[in-house]
């Protein structure tokens, strides 16, 4: 790789330029954020859990049919990715009520959803990620109608998979974010990361949180919870 082009700086991640104009290497940091950048810091050894744990599951993902950017490892904290266009809506899915859904229909938290349920939300910063309908999705040219039936079906078997993934390492999959992106051919390829930050995680016996929540709310063990997700990830032991 010869020169460093910087083409974004996120929170939690670096995007360079390869040599490859169809590649782009995606850096992984140690810095969180929560409550729209609000709350910052930093977690010691994220970077690289977050990296090898969204990796491992793009892995398993794509085994299972599922089309990912991924490419290829090149080190701890290091991928490298298909370079895609990403659609403006952050795909999340609830198997239990938590979060925003717990506070926006007064639902208490760990309530069980009768179903998987999908929600988009605009990938909007400065306004603060608002949760969209399809019709507002449409109205708004933020993707077609043939695309949001793509993105639920997606999200749906991203769910099934992931589910029974985390229940093998003893963990509850509550409800996680996705993000998708559009290769130059326009098939639609999950993007973005799978990690504590983006997923809730529950201990399957003690409902203990393993997740960005221990940061969110001052719960302690940040660290902690996520080196024991990646370490029963990767053991992949039934428990
Ligand atoms: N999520 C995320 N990024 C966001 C918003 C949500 O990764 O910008 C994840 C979050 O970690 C959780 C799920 O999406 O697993 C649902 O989040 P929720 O809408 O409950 O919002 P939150 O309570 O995280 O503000």
């Amino acid at each position: 790789m010869a020169e460093e082009t910087l083409l974004y700086e996120g929170k939690a991640k670096k995007v360079f330029a390869t040599s490859d104009p169809g590649v782009v290497r995606v850096l992984y940091k140690d810095d969180a954020t929560a409550f729209n950048g609000e709350k910052r810091g930093t977690i010691a050894g994220k970077g690289a859990i977050n990296n090898q744990m969204s990796n491992l599951l793009f892995r398993y993902l794509e085994e299972h049919g599922v089309p990912t950017h991924f490419v290829e490892e090149i080190s701890e904290r290091e991928t490298l990715v298909r370079k895609v266009e990403i659609i403006p809506l952050e795909v999340v899915v609830r198997n239990i009520a938590a979060g925003s859904f717990s506070k926006r229909f007064g639902i208490e938290e760990g309530t069980p959803l009768e179903r998987p349920l999908v929600e988009f939300y605009y990938k909007n910063d400065a306004l603060g990620d608002p949760l969209v309908t399809d019709d507002h999705a449409l109205i708004l040219h933020l993707a077609t109608a043939d695309d949001l039936a793509e993105l639920r079906r997606l999200a749906l078997a991203v769910n099934d998979l992931l589910v029974r993934r985390f229940r093998e390492a003893g963990l509850i999959l509550v409800d996680f974010k996705l993000e998708f992106g559009r290769l130059p051919s326009g098939e639609i390829v999950l993007a973005d990361e799978i990690s504590p930050d983006t997923c809730r995680l529950w201990d399957e016996r003690t409902r203990e949180k393993l997740d960005k929540d221990r940061f969110r709310r001052d719960l302690g063990g940040v660290e902690e919870a996520y080196q024991e997700v990646w370490a029963r990830l990767k053991g992949g032991v039934a428990r």
